[in-house]
């Protein structure tokens, strides 16, 4: 394992580049750094390019990188990306960002492909007394449910907006969130996705009498 520059961007080999949901996609490639689970890496298509941050979905034993993903239509670099196959290249730095995983107790709250991190502390091993609400807007959207559903059972909230399902709460997570009587409130919340969505959860946690202090986002910006 290599130390570099964190910002240095250095080329990897596509190993695969799977669609799992509509327009949602799993890059893989070789691992060659030591990260903490909750980390980022930047990517770009091109050296020169400016890069986007990952969340880094796999985890520390995997040899490995997993990179979730979802095309922004607009956007620069989703769109190519989406159109990489095995053996083409992208530029990715070494892993930074402080979103760590910790084995304490705590509640993961994740929008969309925000359950990256999430993914990656749970295949790293920090899988103790945590409660998790994903929300998303199909059936569809609950990326790794599989990770999830049998081994957190009832600790496993998705939230969908806008199709119904069995074992699933219809509606956004903030709603779900808001419905729920007692939060715990002796435990870090870990949010992780949009602006508005990170915004709106802190504004219901603190609401709910969940102090500051127990509240880390990471904002998919
Ligand atoms: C710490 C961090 C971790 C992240 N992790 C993940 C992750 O694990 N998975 C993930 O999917 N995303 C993640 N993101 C988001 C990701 O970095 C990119 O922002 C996202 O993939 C979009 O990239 P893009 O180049 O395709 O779109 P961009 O080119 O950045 O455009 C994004 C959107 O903005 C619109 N837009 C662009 N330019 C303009 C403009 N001038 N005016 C108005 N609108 C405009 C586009 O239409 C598009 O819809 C993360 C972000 C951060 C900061």
């Amino acid at each position: 394992m290599e130390e570099r520059n964190p910002l240095s961007l250095k080329e990897y080999k596509v190993i695969a580049n799977d669609a799992i949901a509509p327009g949602v996609f799993v890059l893989r490639y070789r691992r060659d750094f030591t990260f903490i689970p909750g980390q980022v890496v930047a990517v770009a298509l091109h050296p020169a390019h400016q890069p986007r941050m990952y969340s880094i979905a796999s985890g520390m034993q995997d040899e490995e990188v997993w990179l979730l993903y979802n095309i922004r239509p607009e956007g620069e670099l989703t769109p190519p990306l989406s159109e990489l196959i095995a053996g083409h290249s992208i530029f990715a730095s070494a892993p930074s960002g402080s979103f760590y995983g910790k084995a304490a107790p705590a509640v993961w709250i994740a929008a969309g492909t925000g359950i990256a991190p999430f993914v990656s502390m749970w295949r790293s091993g920090i899988r103790r007394d945590k409660l998790l609400i994903h929300g998303g807007r199909f059936l569809h959207s609950f990326y790794f449910e599989d990770t999830f559903k049998g081994a957190l059972r009832e600790n496993y909230i998705r939230c969908c907006s806008n199709e119904s399902g069995d074992g699933v709460f219809h509606g956004r997570l903030t709603t779900w969130l808001q419905q729920q009587p007692n939060l715990p409130t002796d435990r870090k919340y870990y949010l992780c996705g949009s602006a508005e969505m990170v915004v709106e959860t802190r504004d219901i946690l603190i609401e709910k009498q969940i102090s500051y202090d127990n509240i880390v986002a990471e904002i998919y910006f």
